[in-house]
Parts: C-alpha cells; structure tokens; sequence
C-alpha cells in the first residue's frame, strides 16, 4: 500500500471509528443539510421501521441493543477494520478509466474497486460485521438468505473465519441456475438448503430465513445481506457498508484534488448504493444517482424496477416500494442480473427518492450487456452484471457532460459469477 493511502486510511478508521461512537443522530459534516436517520423506531420518513410477528421482537430489540452497544466499543470497531484491511484487502482502490472515458469524448469516470474485495464484491463488508457482532452476543449458528449466492458465498466465508455453524436459505430454482456458487458455500462448510415454495427464488427463501430465526433465535443471528428487512437492519447493514463512501472521500481527495460531481451506484436492495451515498448525503453538491434493473423496459412487465415502477407497501418487515398487483400480491421481477432481481428496495432508497435528494433511473438488460462488454474490452475489467448497470448509465451520461466533470461509479463486483449468463446470451454454451 502506497504511504499517502496508508496515512489517509489512518484518518479514515478516526472517522469511521467517530461515526460508529457518535450514534446515529450525530453526523456533523461541513454541509448545507444535515441528515440524521433513521429515528429512533427505524423510520425514514413514513418508510422503514418493524413490521413482523410478535415472535421477532424479541430477537429485534436484542439486536438492536446489542448493536448499539457495540457500535460504541472500540475493540469492536478496531476488530472490524483489522478484519477489512487483512482478509477482505481494503482499502479499495479508485481507479480512473481513462480511455473509456476518453472514448467517451465527455466526463471523466472513475472506478470504485469493490470487485477486488475477497469474495468479489462489496457484500463482504457487511457479512464480516454482523458475523463479529454474532460472535460478541454469543450465537454460534448464523443463517442467510441468498438469490445469485454471494451474499450466501460471503456468509459462508466468515462463518468458515469464525468457525461458527451456517445454513444459507436459496430458492430451488436459484440453486439450479448458480451451481458453482452453490458448490463455494458446500466447500467452505455451509449448508444450503433449496426452497421449493412460490416462485422458488429469493423473495421465498428470505420468508425461510426468517421463519428459521424465529423458531432458533435463542443461538442463531440472522446476517441479512442489504440495507432492507425490519429496523435495525437497513441502517446497521448501511452504517457497515459506509466505509466505501469513506474510503471515497479521503482516495478522491488524493487522486484528483475534490469531491465528484455524480456518484453512481446500481440498486438491488441498495446496500453498496447506500455504502457509498451515505458519507455523501450531506454534501449537496455532489449528485447522487441510484440505478435501477429495468430488465426489457420499464415499460414491460419484466423489470426489478421497485422505485420508478412500484408503490409503498410492506414488504420483509419493512414499509417501502415495492412492484405489487392491485391486491397487493408482490409481481414477479426480472433483471439479467439476479443480485438485483428483488422486488423490493431499502426503506432509505425510498425516502431519499420522495425527497429528491438522490436520483433514479433505470437500465435495460441490453444497456447492461452493452456496458459490460465495453468495461471487459476497454478496461480489462469483467464487472458483474448488477454493476454493469451503473457502469451503463455513467456512460450513456458521460458524452453529454463537459471533460472536467467526475463521475463516481460504485464497481459492486466482478463478473466471474456471471459468465454463464453472458455466455448463454451470446450463444455460446462451456
Ligand atoms: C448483491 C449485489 C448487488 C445488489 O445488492 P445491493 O444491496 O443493492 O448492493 C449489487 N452488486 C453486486 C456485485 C452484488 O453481488
């Protein structure tokens, strides 16, 4: 690690470190705005907050105590970031993509790195945190719930880490079509268990999750893998995927000398967008642009597109948007990219949308192969499909902006997981 990174990572654990002891009410950067949810009861606005059977209560209001406490102990703090910097190998990197942007002919992108994390994705950030605090409140058996599997391939990693027992919840039909991730979680020791009911994807296996927490809760903890589900997880899951917008702030004072004009983040449930957004909110004068699966156009009714295309609803024990019928029955989505074929999104997302301050947009499956095969062409980079939509839009912007313009792009994750999908597009079977 270069020196200056190494120094400006120092000041990055104060901060985080600061953040983490202040609580959540207390953000203080030199800003027009001053932002401080969720309250109290989760509530981001009228989205958020708990709603689930009494049963879960209990474990809700153990964890959010728990949390709380933690959050405040600095050899908690201090054991998560040691855990960043030597398993997952952060900090990331930014990095310029210059002949793309060249190409371009209009702003300069840059990369955020979070596909070199270990695991090859930003999920990673989140599973480490909520596994230590597991450990620290004595469960010795984590669960989750997985659609492509990383967000269970993570899970499986730190549990293999911590030597703690792990069963990950996955929609039958996922387990067919993401075998090789199945075979990653068999090998670092997890049990996977396939769901055969409703549409046999995430949505199905998240209701199995939960009902395996309710009836386990004494030595299971639950590790969700976005910033959605009831209160506290949508601002505990964002609060641990904020040190890449931390990182951000500090790297892109190093490399270019400010701040970007646009930061740009695709939007499963939302939890890199929020990772990075969040160190941002304050700072008005950087745009934030969230960008949706708009699968073969929003128009259709095959997309992932719970913002520009749903309504507010209750779903996983949050109020948020979500795609649903007249009679409330959740729509089946589609996305090209199974991290972002969820019909919900995070209470927060749905709160800065109503509020204007972040933007979003959707992305064609097409856009995205499009923006896929360029970033592998053009940069010698695979991305994954999920980030692959981000990447789309900050080039279809990118040509309209002037050149000293910066576009912040959030790099979720790396494509190798995503080589079938592409493969089978193209024809081409291996
Ligand atoms: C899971 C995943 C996403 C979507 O999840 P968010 O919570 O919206 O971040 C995006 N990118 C990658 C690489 C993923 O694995």
């Amino acid at each position: 690690m270069p020196y200056e990174l190494q120094t400006g990572y120092q000041t990055l654990l104060e901060s985080a470190k600061q953040r983490h002891s202040r609580g959540p009410q207390a953000l203080s950067y030199e800003s027009v705005i001053m932002y401080n949810l969720p309250d109290e009861r989760g509530h981001f606005g009228p989205y958020g907050g708990i709603f689930v059977s009494e049963t879960l209560l209990h474990a809700l209001s153990e964890l959010r105590d728990a949390y709380g406490t933690y959050r405040q102990n600095s050899e908690f703090v201090e054991e998560y970031e040691r855990e960043l910097k030597h398993f997952v190998g952060r900090p990331s990197p930014i990095y310029h993509a210059k002949r793309w942007s060249k190409l371009l002919g209009g702003a300069q992108i840059y990369l955020k790195r979070e596909d070199l994390n270990h695991t090859g994705s930003h999920k990673i950030n989140n599973v480490i945190g909520q596994a230590l605090l597991a450990r620290r409140m004595g469960k010795q058996r984590v669960i989750a719930e997985t659609g492509a599997g990383q967000h269970g391939v993570a899970t499986a990693t730190i549990a293999a880490r911590l030597s703690m027992e792990c069963v990950v919840y996955m929609g039958a039909a996922d387990v067919h079509r993401q075998a090789a991730n199945v075979y990653r979680m068999k090998l670092l020791g997890a049990t996977v268990v396939p769901i055969n009911s409703g549409s046999r994807t995430l949505k199905d296996a998240l209701n199995e999750a939960m009902r395996d927490w309710v009836s386990n809760v004494e030595n299971t903890f639950y590790i969700i893998g976005t910033v959605a589900g009831p209160h506290p997880y949508p601002m505990m899951v964002r609060n641990f995927q904020c040190v890449i917008g931390d990182e951000c702030r500090m790297q892109m004072i190093e490399l270019v000398g400010r701040q970007p004009d646009a930061v740009i983040a695709c939007v499963g449930g939302g939890s890199n967008a929020m990772g990075i957004f969040y160190p941002y909110i304050n700072d008005t004068s950087v745009q934030l642009i969230g960008v949706e699966a708009a699968g073969d156009g929003i128009g259709t009714c095959r997309h992932a597109s719970s913002l520009i295309g749903g309504s507010p609803g209750i779903l996983h024990g949050n109020r948020t948007y979500l795609l649903q019928d007249k009679n409330g029955q959740i729509i089946n989505t589609h996305s090209i990219s199974a991290g972002l074929d969820y019909p919900g999104i995070g209470p927060e997302h749905a709160w800065l949308h109503d509020t204007r301050r972040a933007q979003y947009v959707g992305i064609r499956d097409d856009e995205t192969l499009k923006a896929f095969h360029d970033c592998c062409h053009i940069e010698g980079i695979i991305p994954a499909l999920e980030s692959s939509h981000a990447l789309a839009y900050a080039a279809k912007i990118a040509p309209n902006l002037g050149q000293d313009k910066l576009l912040l792009v959030n790099l979720s994750g790396r494509g190798d997981k995503d080589m079938h999908t592409v493969a089978e597009r193209a024809g081409i079977t291996f």
